[in-house]
């Protein structure tokens, strides 16, 4: 397996959002909502270095592929979401791809009545967006590949690897 970013440097970058966060949210107190599943480790590491009253929630979202005209439909599922309503939200992913899902889950909570949405993904690939979305905190950027480990998966295995690899036969470099 291709080791493409370190446990080592993973803990430095989640050490330094941590620090940016904790800055942020000073005398606010913030709900910190994870997208499942791919986000479970990055939060739970995140969290424990962010040392201010905080919440957590998840949410779900599954996407079913859309046509060349159409961006496919979003099921949301929010139950597991503490009451968010007047909260300032900040919503982690573990990578941004084409943008769809955060986008989407951004707009879902603000109309539901959260005071503010800040996002904040590990990892962002370069040159895959489809819609216009900037984070307000990325970990890392990285090229076009299918990466795993760190809360992400292929086929539901490999989220509990410590850093972040693409596997072997890997053909979509
Ligand atoms: P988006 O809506 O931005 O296109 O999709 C983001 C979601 O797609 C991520 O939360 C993740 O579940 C999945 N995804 C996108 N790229 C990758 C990847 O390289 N590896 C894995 N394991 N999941 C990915
Ligand atoms: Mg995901």
């Amino acid at each position: 397996m291709d080791v493409v970013i370190s446990a080592d440097q993973i803990r430095g970058r989640v050490d330094e959002l941590a620090a940016e966060i904790r800055t942020a949210y000073t005398g606010r107190p913030v709900t910190v909502v994870g997208i499942l599943t791919g986000s479970l480790v990055f939060l739970a590491d995140l969290i424990r270095r962010i040392d201010l009253p905080l919440k957590i929630g998840l949410i779900s979202a599954s996407s079913y592929p859309g046509t060349a005209t159409t961006s496919g439909k979003l099921t949301i599922r929010d139950e597991l979401l503490p009451d968010i309503v007047g909260r300032d939200l900040l919503l982690l992913d573990d990578i941004l791809d084409t943008g769809q899902t955060i986008s989407r889950l951004v707009d879902h909570l603000k109309i539901k009545g959260a005071a503010s949405v800040r996002t904040c993904v590990l990892l962002r690939k370069i040159g895959r967006q489809t819609v216009p979305f900037e984070p307000d905190y990325t970990g890392f950027s990285i090229p076009d590949r299918f990466v795993i480990g760190y809360g992400l998966d292929f086929n539901d295995e490999y989220r509990h690897l410590p850093f972040i690899g693409v596997l072997p036969d890997d053909t979509t470099a």
